[in-house]
């Protein structure tokens, strides 16, 4: 049988407004626009059907946190995670936003 070792995918860093920065997947770095209070990573998506919406990403892996399935936990590692990243996220959620020109 033909096995393939996935790494985990490298991060980077995203330099945040008082000069704090937090650590997020390379896919979402061109999305990211800020952390939250608690240091989780929002993305703003560009795919359809969900354009324009906040989304916050786990603590433990980057990843999303819902899917179709309504399930409501990493979709990486299956953790478990607070309901709020399952939910959609508004502007004033965005507690540090990233640092233009950084
Ligand atoms: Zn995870």
């Amino acid at each position: 049988m033909n096995t393939t070792v996935t790494k985990q995918s490298r991060r980077v860093r995203l330099v945040l407004e008082e000069n704090k920065y937090v650590l997020v997947p390379k896919w979402a770095a061109e999305l990211a626009v800020g952390a939250d209070q608690y240091g989780n990573v929002i993305i703003r998506e560009t795919e359809a059907p969900f354009v324009g919406q906040l989304i916050g990403l786990t603590a433990c892996c980057g990843a999303t946190a819902t899917g179709c399935d309504g399930y409501t936990g990493c979709r990486k590692c299956y953790n478990e995670v607070q309901d709020y990243l399952g939910a959609p996220m508004f502007e004033q959620d965005i507690y540090l936003r990233v640092k233009v020109g950084a």
